[in-house]
């Protein structure tokens, strides 16, 4: 345990306290002395080279000097030690508000990064480290993969159990889906309503689909009811695939719409399955920017 280092001013009036008792005693002492008179001295020889009244009227000035400074010094101590009360007092009172600012800054950082509802991040989030992700995927040379993840049939699952239990649902399918995309570097985002994607880095295409299956395999396992759904007795989900080799100036967009007509292709094959369109190529234009294109089409 860290001990508080004890203030310099807290010793100084104990300090200069003692000094000016010791100095009164002194000069006491030295009054006293003048009562014994010479001839009674155990050294005469040794009197006669020593002026003792000289002698002590001078202790006696030195003595008054150190009472005096001793005085001063406990004065002004005396007058420093509340003001330095005061002073820690309302450093420790700054501390605790600094601290709290920064706890609040916190949570807002938070609440403006997740969605509310599912405990996981928001569009804006997502936005911002697509961004990001992109450019470290272009400079690493690395693919990045997207999941886009859309429940079956619910609006049927609120019309069948209400809205409560929809939003139960949409947070059992969020959790879900952080359990199976566990990397540090993946991200779970709500994209709108009950759309969600995951991001992840330095995933290929074939990787991104083994997540996918891995989502339909837990969701499946979890077996969240839904009597009602056409696709299965349980909550099910469509997924739409992608993944690309990022370039610096080819448009990001093109990673999520990709995944998002993966997404169509899914739900329009029979639901509960997962997509992807055919992959893309890279055009370079004249002006020196690249776009993504389908196959077949020209720069
Ligand atoms: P599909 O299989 O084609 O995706 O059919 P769907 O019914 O899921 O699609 P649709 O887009 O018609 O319906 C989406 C529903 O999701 C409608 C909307 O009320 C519901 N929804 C969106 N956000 C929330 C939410 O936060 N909570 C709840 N309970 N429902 C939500
Ligand atoms: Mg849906
Ligand atoms: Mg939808």
């Amino acid at each position: 345990m860290r001990t508080k280092p004890q203030s310099p001013l807290i010793n100084t009036p104990s300090l200069a306290g003692l000094a000016l008792v010791v100095a009164m005693l002194f000069d006491a002492a030295l009054s006293i002395q003048g009562l014994v008179p010479d001839q009674a001295s155990l050294f005469p020889a040794l009197a006669h080279f020593l002026d003792t009244q000289q002698i002590a009227e001078r202790l006696h000035t030195g003595t008054a000097l150190i009472a005096f400074t001793s005085g001063m010094i406990l004065a002004v101590s005396l007058i420093l030690i509340p003001m330095q009360r005061v002073y820690r007092a309302r450093e420790a009172r700054l501390l605790r508000e600094r601290e709290r600012l920064e706890a609040y800054n916190a949570k807002l950082a938070h609440q403006a990064a997740n969605d509310g509802l599912l405990g996981i991040a928001n569009r804006r989030e997502f936005e911002r480290v697509l961004e990001l992700e992109w450019r470290r995927a272009a400079r690493e040379r690395q693919p990045l993969g997207l999941l886009m993840i859309d429940i079956d049939c619910f609006k049927r699952f609120n019309d069948s159990y209400g809205h409560q239990h929809g939003d139960t649902c949409l947070r059992e399918v969020a959790g879900v889906l952080k359990a199976a995309a566990a990397r540090p570097g993946d991200l779970v985002a709500r994209y709108g309503g009950e759309e969600m994607v995951i991001l992840m880095p330095h995933t290929s295409l074939e990787g991104a689909n083994l997540i996918a299956e891995r989502i339909h395999t837990m969701l499946a396992e979890r077996a969240l009811p839904f009597p009602d759904s056409p696709v299965a007795a349980h909550v099910t989900v469509s997924i739409g695939v992608s993944s690309l080799l990022p370039v610096r100036d080819a448009n990001r967009a093109t990673l999520v719409q990709q995944a998002d007509e993966g997404l169509y292709l899914a739900k329009d094959t029979g639901r509960n399955r997962t997509a992807s369109v055919p992959h893309l190529r890279l055009l370079h234009a004249a002006d020196g920017s690249a776009t993504w294109a389908s196959q077949g089409q020209r720069a």
